[in-house]
């Protein structure tokens, strides 16, 4: 049963005939991970914990640097050198004071992950790192968790979506193939505006209403283009070719 105040707080989406009062109880309910609080979780965090989903679980194992600012959102000049996780778990709370957040001050290891992934119902992979988005990846399709992944890169995004409770899904390793030459190319060396993460990241929160809501997906098993010097969207279906993992779905430990 919503509560009369959280009718309030929430009036605005629940009187959308596409969410409802049924929709925003699916939200109370929902356990979120936000991988990554950087230019990414910032957004897709605060528009998670403003829509009311239940239970927030906020993984950053980095302290806040003053070249972070010029695009992660939560944070203020006076943060500077405390971890993200805290200092997120405390402005989102200020935001929301009805729902959980458990912060985790914790780099993503798959270890990690493969321990605390099935304590939620759904990833969102914030991070500028390939090798955790790979671990990410792993873990979610093991665990039939589905997974909400972006990233941005100077003035060009990417965001796509997988839901690993559904038989025969793809996965990111089918498209992005888990190899040795893969570069860890980041943010840190190849600069990225900041606006362009805030929409990517928006759009992120919004797939994950959508999909706790029980609505349809624009980015399932489809790659969602931004490109922030002409607005566009472009939007890629991904092929039939599948990876090791997916191809053999009896060779993955259970
Ligand atoms: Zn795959």
């Amino acid at each position: 049963m919503i509560s009369h105040k959280d009718r309030i707080r929430y009036s605005r989406q629940i009187m959308l005939p596409q969410m409802g009062e049924a929709a925003q109880e699916k939200l109370a309910s929902a356990r979120v991970m936000v991988v990554g609080l950087g230019g990414l979780g910032c957004p897709a965090a605060l528009y998670l914990a403003s829509a009311g989903i239940g239970e927030l679980h906020l993984v950053d194992g980095d302290t806040l640097a003053l070249s972070n600012l010029q695009r992660q959102i939560l944070y203020k000049s006076n943060h500077i050198h405390k971890p993200k996780a805290l200092v997120a778990a405390q402005q989102l709370g200020a935001v929301n004071p009805h729902i959980r957040i458990l912060p985790y001050v914790k780099k993503a290891s798959e270890a990690w992950l493969s321990e605390h992934a099935s304590r939620v119902d759904l990833v969102l992979d914030c991070t500028d790192n390939q090798r955790i988005r790979q671990s990410i990846n792993r873990v979610c399709r093991e665990m039939a968790v589905p997974v909400i992944m972006a990233s941005v890169q100077g003035f060009s995004g990417q965001l796509v979506s997988f839901d690993f409770r559904r038989k025969g899904s793809p996965c990111y390793t089918c498209f992005f193939p888990d190899t040795e030459q893969e570069r860890v190319d980041n943010c840190e060396t190849s600069g990225v505006i900041g606006p362009a993460l805030g929409i990517v990241g928006s759009a992120q929160s919004l797939e994950a209403i959508k999909l706790l809501a029980g609505l349809p997906l624009g980015s399932l098993d489809t790659l969602q283009v931004f490109e922030a010097e002409t607005l566009d969207w472009r939007r890629l279906s991904l092929g039939k070719e599948r990876c090791a993992g997916c191809a053999e779905p009896m060779a993955i430990a259970r």
